[in-house]
């Protein structure tokens, strides 16, 4: 695994780690069954990350329609890009929209400098 992976990626295994937690924590309240008090904020806070996690997944559609498709000029594949640089979900390559950007090395902080 690289350092970078592409930005949609990186935000559905976010959201999928919060479904995680969130059953973590709601397993965790069992351990509890002869509070009941503990036992619900257990369930309660499970299932508020798993409520953060639908709005994650919300959002990644929301973000999904903002995306660029492009063609991956290494693998050829039909990718999707968002932002100015983003990196192609196959096969890593480096993407820009900006052709200033062209050629040099890939730093996602390009992204942020303009905005
Ligand atoms: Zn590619």
């Amino acid at each position: 695994m690289g350092k970078y992976s592409s930005k949609i990626n990186k935000i559905r295994t976010f959201a999928l780690s919060l479904i995680f937690i969130g059953f973590i924590v709601m397993y965790g309240g069992i351990f509890f069954r002869t509070s009941p008090v503990i036992m619900t904020i257990f369930m309660l806070v499970g299932f508020l990350f798993i409520i953060a996690s639908t709005i994650v997944y919300f959002w990644i559609g929301m973000l999904s329609t903002k995306t660029i498709q492009v063609v991956c000029p290494n693998c050829g594949k039909h990718t999707k890009m968002l932002g100015r640089v983003d990196m192609c979900m196959y096969c890593r390559e480096p993407l820009t929209l900006d052709r200033d950007l062209e050629g040099k090395e890939f730093d996602e902080t390009y992204n942020k400098k303009k905005l």
